[in-house]
């Protein structure tokens, strides 16, 4: 399937449409993929920056096949290294990796393999390339190409930092003439100019794509009861599907995850404080099973490549919309309608302003700090699109709202709460400003605590005034208010508020406070969205049974060869088959995500389970 060295653009473009076409059944490019592959193809370095689940591997994948010699790909985890492996092998494509988990027998196979020009792609972890062992080897083969994927990794900037990446510099001055290209989901700046300069880029053409992830649906709901409000959200929209579930801490995870299990949905823990062979255990079953529910730390995630998680829940805040967009990232790979769903409440809001103020780094640190935190708050207390907002802080312009998020599909409500925040606010202030929420909300709805009798507070003017305002719109008030900076929380660690500068205007009736209603339950939060976000809900109830013939029969398949299902075909291969009920092998091969390779490993074994349908229904 290789061709020749120099061609025309045109020539080029073509066959990198054959390529796709024939090895993984797909009918084009997305977005940037093309010219991509044109510029590496045509041997020039490039650069791309693609969000989770953009299509980042076939930039690689495809030049890879289309130019002479082996690509080498680097990659820094195994797990990734071995997805990816087992996915082009179920394409027909050449491919290996060496690792330090491999026996020297294996390792030397494979390297036998690359000599004798028989591999077409070849992974490995940064430090194994810049050994002088590797190098010498790859100076004796011809290379197509040098990936570097998650090249976000040689920041320090980011968060997934490794000093091996700083090694690839290498590459450059011992292989000036073989293109190279970087990848990376992660797009600030810093990040950006770090990787053009390390990796010595700066001849490379950069590809930048937009970040939004169309196929998210974004609902965020303020936290009252988190587990009921979780299992009622799974139960309603992905009742059968993967997803993940996010806490803060790890006697969290564990908690959520037994009450899961305890009302029948198949939960497991991670965190980093389990023993290794469990967390293994854990991840693996995650990967190579149907619908299971991982309850985890944000300690799980990197390396997931599983691409039909169905959702993403957060039951905590994330600290920024950087960790916000990373974890939420992780649901929907393949495209599919996913649904990320986050649970925040009062706590949080009192928790993150805590840090803030015992935070010990710089003035400056501090001030960065504080933007991102109110970033994350100004997307929880939205009232407008939430996607327009996200992209924003990531310098992408949106026109239009997305009409996939819960504010677009049932607008918030904004209610006038000058008189009640004022009252707030007196209600800190007359009580000297040394006390938490739950002390002056006794105060504002009249409670006679012993708290409250022992300070005298119930002689105050307005000790009771605030009794006919609900408690749980106090709560949402009072969250509120912090969130816009309007009352902070003290440095003691006991929760104590006072009053920010900025409520000046507000407690001398110069200023207005408008504030939004709040929503709790998802069955309040949808409507047209209904059951959308469930791949499984796609298929119309009639389609049902050959919805789970078909993923059965691609659960066996998988068991037999140790593979994940998603790597034998994807949810959305399945789909197009229920659409289209192909007969024959020819019309198979009409459904994307089935190439050679794949029609003639699994053609007929599918169109059996679409037969036997079809003569049970008829
Ligand atoms: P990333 O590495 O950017 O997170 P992947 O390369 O894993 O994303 O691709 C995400 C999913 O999209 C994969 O399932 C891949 O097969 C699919 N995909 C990528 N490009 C195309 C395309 N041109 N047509 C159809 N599906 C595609
Ligand atoms: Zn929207």
């Amino acid at each position: 399937m290789k061709a020749g060295s120099i061609m025309p653009e045109d020539d080029l473009a073509a066959q990198a449409r054959e390529v796709l076409r024939h090895v993984w059944g797909y009918d084009g490019f997305r977005q940037q993929q093309a010219a991509i592959v044109q510029t590496v193809a045509s041997g020039r370095d490039a650069l791309v920056l693609m969000p989770t689940g953009g299509g980042k591997s076939l930039c690689y994948q495809v030049p890879a096949l289309m130019r002479p010699g082996t690509a080498i790909v680097i990659s820094p985890l195994i797990s990734l290294m071995q997805d990816q492996v087992a996915t082009l092998l179920q394409l027909g494509v050449r491919a290996a990796y060496l690792s330090s988990s491999l026996e020297a027998h294996e390792a030397r196979a494979i390297e036998s393999q690359l000599l004798d020009g028989r591999l077409d792609l070849l992974y490995m972890a940064p430090e194994r390339l810049v050994t002088s062992r590797t190098l010498e080897l790859l100076q004796r083969v011809p290379i197509s190409l040098f990936a570097i994927d998650e090249a976000h990794c040689v920041s320090q900037w980011g968060h997934d930092f490794r000093s091996d990446y700083l090694g690839l510099s290498v590459l450059a001055e011992q292989f000036p003439n073989i293109p190279r290209l970087a990848l990376t989901a992660t797009a600030d700046l810093r990040t950006r100019a770090d990787i053009i300069r390390l990796l010595r880029l700066e001849d490379a053409e950069v590809f930048i794509s937009s970040f939004d992830r169309p196929n998210l649906f974004y609902r965020i709901l303020p936290r009252l009861n988190a587990l009921e409000q979780l299992t009622d959200f799974i139960k309603r929209e992905h009742s059968q599907d993967a997803g993940i579930v996010y806490c803060l801490s790890r006697a969290k995870t564990e908690k959520v995850a037994e009450a899961l299990k305890a009302r029948g949905f198949p939960a497991l823990v991670y965190h980093a404080g389990l023993p290794a062979a469990e967390r293994e255990a854990n991840q693996t079953r995650f990967l190579r099973e149907e619908g299971v529910i991982v309850v985890a730390t944000i300690a799980f995630g990197m390396g997931i490549d599983k691409s039909n998680v169905r959702f993403v829940a957060h039951l905590d805040l994330p600290k920024s919309l950087e960790a916000y967009y990373q974890e939420t990232g992780r649901a929907g790979r393949d495209g599919l309608p996913s649904t990320v769903c986050l649970f925040y409440g009062l706590q949080d809001v009192i928790k993150h302003q805590q840090m803030l103020a015992q935070s010990e780094g710089s003035e400056e640190h501090k001030r960065h700090e504080r933007r991102r935190i109110d970033a994350m708050l100004q997307l929880c207390e939205a009232t407008d699109c939430r996607r327009q907002l996200l992209l924003r802080y990531f310098d992408e312009h949106m026109a239009q709202p997305c009409g996939n998020c819960d504010i677009c599909v049932e607008p918030v409500a904004t209610w006038d709460a000058t008189e009640p925040a004022r009252l707030a606010l007196s209600a800190v202030y007359r009580t000297g400003q040394r006390y938490g929420v739950e002390y002056v909300l006794e105060v504002l709805t009249g409670k006679r605590s012993e708290r409250v009798l022992g300070n005298g507070h119930e002689q105050l003017a307005l000790f009771g005034q605030g009794q006919s305002v609900a408690l749980k719109t106090w709560r949402s008030l009072f969250r509120q208010l912090l969130a816009k900076g309007l009352l902070l929380v003290d440095v003691d660690g006991y929760g104590t508020l006072r009053l920010a500068p900025e409520c000046r205007g507000l407690l001398k009736g110069e200023t207005m406070l408008s504030l939004r209603q709040d929503r709790d339950t998802v069955a309040g939060a949808r409507s047209s969205s209904a059951g959308r976000a469930r791949a499984s809900a796609q298929v119309d109830s009639a389609d049902q049974p050959l919805w789970l013939a078909l993923r059965a029969r691609r659960r066996e398949l998988a068991e037999a060869q140790g593979v994940p299902p998603y790597v034998i075909f994807h949810d959305s291969t399945l789909l197009a088959m229920i659409e289209h009920m192909p007969l024959s092998l020819r019309e198979m091969r009409q459904i994307g995500g089935i190439g050679d390779s794949k029609l003639e490993r699994y053609g007929d074994e599918f169109l059996a389970v679409i037969r036997q349908h079809v003569d049970e229904v008829a």
